[in-house]
């Protein structure tokens, strides 16, 4: 079987933890042992992977005349992560096992996104923060559900993933492949834009041209809930495609969290007629085997 395994935030970053290298370490030693798990039942792998809180903490470091620009970021995100996965993965699985590809993903140059930035990256800023900063960088600014304020950053939808055929190649020949870090690099025109694409949108769009028969998202929750977070909430177990776009269009999933993975899941399933799956990382092993988290049936 093909199977595209996305891993969220909680892959690198537990909640309250500093953003550096021991974190990092630490946290990347789960996922990569549910994978090569997969990997060892003789399973074709790609692992992609966000790059939120990362490509925010170096946008910090980076910043005003001669800094470099979210497209160069995004990349620097893919290879430090992508270094983390493939040197975790070595442990379990043998060194030379698995590659992370610096992968690049086409948009529309005029998507609606480039006007309207709706991506929070970096930190929470006060409102005098926000407006100095704006002021100095140009950069937009929006407040935050939970209090003070976060830069935003055009988010456009995935067209094409410009790497795939050296990808494929790479599965067939037996490498476990990392791919379309944080998303992947947004170009438009062959040239790369300012904006973060979603990666669980790209990470259904990779999979549906790999001909993938399983996109499986790991995150910090063990799966799709309607009524999240009220005395009625109910985690779906197994649900029908049809049922889940009923649940997305009567507002169960918000943006920025379970809205794209669900989307995500619906648009790879309609497209492909395979199922998906959405679980928590501790239990990725069990999500890929369908015992676990939400699966996502045609
Ligand atoms: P990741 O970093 O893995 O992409 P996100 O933080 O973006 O994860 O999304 C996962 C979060 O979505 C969960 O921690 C949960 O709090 C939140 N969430 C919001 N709505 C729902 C829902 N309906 N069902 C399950 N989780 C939800
Ligand atoms: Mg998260």
């Amino acid at each position: 079987m093909r199977v595209v395994i996305a891993l969220g935030g909680n892959a690198f970053n537990q909640p309250g933890e500093p953003i550096n290298q021991e974190t990092h370490l630490k946290n990347v030693d789960l996922a990569a042992r549910v994978i090569a798990k997969v990997v060892q039942e003789g399973h074709q792998v790609v692992i992609t992977h966000g790059n939120g809180p990362q490509i925010g903490y170096l946008a910090e470091l980076q910043r005003g005349d001669g800094a470099f620009k979210l497209d160069v970021l995004n990349a620097a995100t893919q290879g430090m992560l992508g270094y983390f996965i493939v040197s975790a993965l070595d442990r379990y699985l043998g060194s030379g096992r698995s590659v992370a590809i610096v992968t690049r993903v086409e948009v529309d140059c005029n998507d609606p996104a480039f006007k309207t930035p709706t991506k929070p990256i970096g930190p929470v800023y006060s409102e005098e923060q926000a407006i100095e900063l704006a002021k100095r960088y140009g950069w937009i600014f929006k407040q935050d559900p939970r209090g003070g304020w976060r830069r935003v950053v055009p988010s456009p939808t995935p067209r094409k993933i410009l790497e795939v055929d050296v990808i494929k190649q790479l599965l067939e020949s037996g490498y476990v492949v990392v791919a379309t870090g944080g998303g992947g690099i947004p170009m438009c025109n062959g040239v790369g834009v300012e904006g973060v694409i979603d990666k669980d949108l790209a990470s259904s769009l990779l999979a549906i041209e790999l001909g993938a028969d399983f996109l499986v998202i790991l995150t910090d929750v063990d799966g799709i809930y309607i009524n999240f977070k009220k005395p009625s909430q109910r985690k779906l177990d197994v649900v029908r495609v049809d049922e889940l776009e009923k649940y997305m269009s009567e507002g169960h999933f918000p943006p920025g969290s379970m809205g794209p993975k669900v989307q995500a899941v619906i648009n790879f399933v309609r497209k492909t007629g395979k199922k998906a799956a959405v679980g928590a990382l501790e239990r990725g092993y069990e999500v890929f085997k369908g015992i676990s988290g939400t699966q996502v049936v045609p």
